[in-house]
């Protein structure tokens, strides 16, 4: 089979590999569509992998990355049950050991033994994809009805992390919410936000061309960072209150440290984003904490449980994830996907990698 695999180099080799025996207690799906995430970017310029000696230790390689995907189930294996050949399907990356003291309490995005198809194993960008048993077993592999586009369901994966997010910091009927990135993650935050009852939703980013793409969703203000003062805005916005919920859904350090003097008092703060390691470090007035009474959180993935719900919402209509998809690409152009995701003012880009 046709397969774009990360050799260890800025760039993708696409090369025809061994197509994957299915497991006899596993699937084999064919890949339908694999989103490009920023993770995949960062793989890509070896910012999340160790290379020591020129060797990339963290992740093995050649590595088939990708774990934003859907597909068609293609085989069984005679001991799998539950699924059936032409399933439409995704798969939840992130693969609970369901064993450890995270998974005992039901925290699975917490397993201390995870494994993630597209780092620790194989993901989307070829034309077929092994599910083995523990991926099965864990509840990874989620059926998606008929009137969810495959295209559109390559992007669950995201929309459960949003899912997580809101589940962490939720919101109330008529809440203000402040999303801070305007990326594809923040436009579904801030939609799922929407759904969920906030009443009025802000979108800040520092990057006017991103701040344009989000014209496909149902964002109430719009704030340019590059021109405009946020603490100023979201007090005119929000009659001095300040935001119930703010959401860094970006890299940032300034975003957390603005976060905690634009949010409520009561309010959340929700620190989606990671930061780089070498800014990690970053310097808050916990006071605002204190006397504002603010709950701050943290999200990182999602659990299979998230991804079934990300299903469900997309199945019922409430998130159409087809309109945050920007382009889509073969497998062969792979390299020029990867430079076009990393262009400014982007929404997801996707491959096709049966075309
Ligand atoms: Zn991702
Ligand atoms: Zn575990």
């Amino acid at each position: 089979m046709k397969a774009a695999q990360f050799i260890g180099k800025p760039l993708f080799e696409i090369s025809e590999i061994d197509t994957p025996d299915c497991p006899d207690d596993g699937l084999l799906v064919r890949v339908h569509a694999g989103a490009i995430c920023g993770t995949d970017l960062k793989i890509m310029k070896c910012q999340d992998v160790k290379i020591e000696k020129g060797k990339v230790t963290s992740m093995d390689i050649p590595r088939i990355t990708c774990h934003e995907l859907s597909g068609v189930i293609e085989q069984v294996g005679n001991k799998a049950d539950g699924f059936k050949c032409g399933d439409k399907v995704v798969v939840a990356p992130t693969v609970p050991c369901l064993n450890c003291a995270m998974c005992e309490k039901g925290y699975h995005e917490m397993c201390m033994n995870v494994q993630v198809i597209g780092y620790h194993r194989d993901g989307g960008f070829a034309e077929l994809l092994k599910v083995d048993h523990d991926v099965l077993a864990s509840g990874c592999v989620v059926k998606v009805p008929d009137n969810v586009p495959l295209d559109a369901a390559a992007l669950t994966e995201p929309l459960s992390c949003a899912v997580n997010c809101l589940e962490l910091s939720p919101v109330s009927e008529g809440d203000s919410v402040l999303v801070m990135g305007a990326g594809p993650l923040g436009l579904m935050i801030a939609d799922l936000a929407r759904h969920l009852g906030a009443e009025k939703i802000f979108l800040a980013d520092v990057v006017s061309e991103q701040l344009q793409k989000a014209k496909v969703s149902d964002i109430d203000a719009v704030i340019d960072l590059s021109n405009q003062d946020i603490e100023e805005e979201i007090d005119k916005l929000t009659d001095g209150l300040g935001a119930d919920l703010v959401v860094t859904a970006c890299p940032a350090p300034t975003a957390q440290q603005v976060a905690m003097k634009i949010v409520a008092k009561k309010g959340k703060v929700n620190f989606f984003g990671g930061l780089p390691r070498d800014s990690a470090i970053v310097e808050l007035d916990t006071n605002l904490i204190h006397y504002k009474e603010i709950t701050v959180v943290g999200t990182h993935g999602s659990a299979p449980r998230h991804v079934v719900q990300a299903v469900e919402l997309q199945a019922e209509g409430k998130m159409n994830l087809g309109k945050y998809i920007e382009k889509t690409f073969p497998l062969d152009a792979i390299n020029d996907a990867l430079k076009v995701a990393q262009g400014k003012g982007r929404l997801k880009i996707i491959i096709k990698p049966n075309g």
